[in-house]
């Protein structure tokens, strides 16, 4: 007779199994697999410990927890991540949103709300999932964006996400390098998480984020500030007046970022720290 597989019982199992292959969070990971094939809260898990798991189910849920061991990572087994409240459909053609870009979501959504005028537009360059700009627009009612990604792949995610939240009418994607596509243009803000991790230390990062996330996404050159002193150059000329950038920052980068605004005449140069006390975003206003 085939094992029977409850709830309660297959959880155990994963957490054990997981733990085994070093995975990080063995029994988050575990519950957030198997709520997804069950398509339920992961609060029914712990009301239903007793419940057996069907044969398609057990299935689906045994080639989650195969990739999981990979270290494929969860976001990318379900196919969707939670960020600011919101959830974002993810595939690996984008870099997995981030807890700590939160922090440069949060103070836009604060400055874009401060500012008086109507009709607020700002960019996002290197949208990925879109995870900023989606967020942007859906908490700050009235704002319109452009977004630029150089993968094609990033942007028809991006562009599913936008129509998931009813935010296709509010935002214009664009393929392509940096500002480029957007020449000629000007915004009340530009934000920016661009990839920052120096190239020699790709290979140092988790196995779920090295050999899993586009490079593409990740890799900022030699020193990881190839794309800040890019940016930099040409934000100013991108900027209404009283405008502001804010640009997420590795680790040990907000001082070379910094003086990267300042030289080209910034203004009100801050970082902002997350909740671990690091350095995560730098903002710089146009006078
Ligand atoms: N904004 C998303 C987020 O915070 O979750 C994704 C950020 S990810 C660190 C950086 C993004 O920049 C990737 O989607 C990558 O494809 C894009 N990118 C890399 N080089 C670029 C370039 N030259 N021009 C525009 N986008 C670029
Ligand atoms: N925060 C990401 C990581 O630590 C890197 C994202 C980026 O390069 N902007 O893996």
């Amino acid at each position: 007779m085939a094992e029977l597989w409850t709830i309660g019982k297959i959880l155990k199992w994963t957490e054990q199994y997981f733990a085994e292959k070093k995975i990080d969070s063995p029994r988050l990971d575990a519950e957030v697999l198997l709520s997804h094939v069950l398509k339920k809260e992961r609060i029914y898990l712990y009301v239903h410990f007793d419940e057996p798991l069907e044969a398609p189910e057990l299935k689906a849920y045994r080639e989650l927890v195969k990739g999981r061991v990979q270290h494929v990572p969860v976001a990318y087994l379900t196919g969707c991540r939670e960020f600011m409240g919101l959830s974002f459909h993810v595939t690996p053609a984008v870099l997995i949103p981030r807890p700590e870009t939160e922090i440069l979501v949060q103070a836009a959504i604060e400055e874009l709300r401060r500012k008086q005028e109507e009709d607020l537009s700002f960019a996002d360059i290197g949208t990925g999932s879109g995870a900023i700009c989606l967020s942007v627009l859906h908490y700050v009612p009235g704002t319109r964006a452009d977004t630029v990604d150089i993968s094609p792949a990033a942007r028809s995610i991006a562009e599913g996400n936008a129509a998931a939240m009813g935010l296709s009418g509010r935002v214009e994607f664009h393929t392509g390098d940096l500002l480029e596509p957007l020449k000629g243009k000007q915004y009340h803000a530009i934000l920016s998480n661009p990839p920052y991790i120096p190239d020699g230390e790709i290979a140092t990062l988790a196995p779920e984020v090295r050999s899993e996330e586009p490079r593409t996404a990740l890799a900022g050159g030699k020193d990881g500030l190839e794309f800040y002193r890019r940016l930099t150059a040409s934000v100013p000329d991108y900027l209404l007046d009283g405008g502001f950038a804010a640009c997420e920052v590795g680790i040990h980068q907000e001082e070379s970022v910094k003086t990267l605004f300042a030289a080209r005449g910034m203004q009100r140069v801050e970082t902002l720290n997350d909740l671990a006390g690091i350095p995560r975003v730098v903002m710089a206003w146009k006078e």
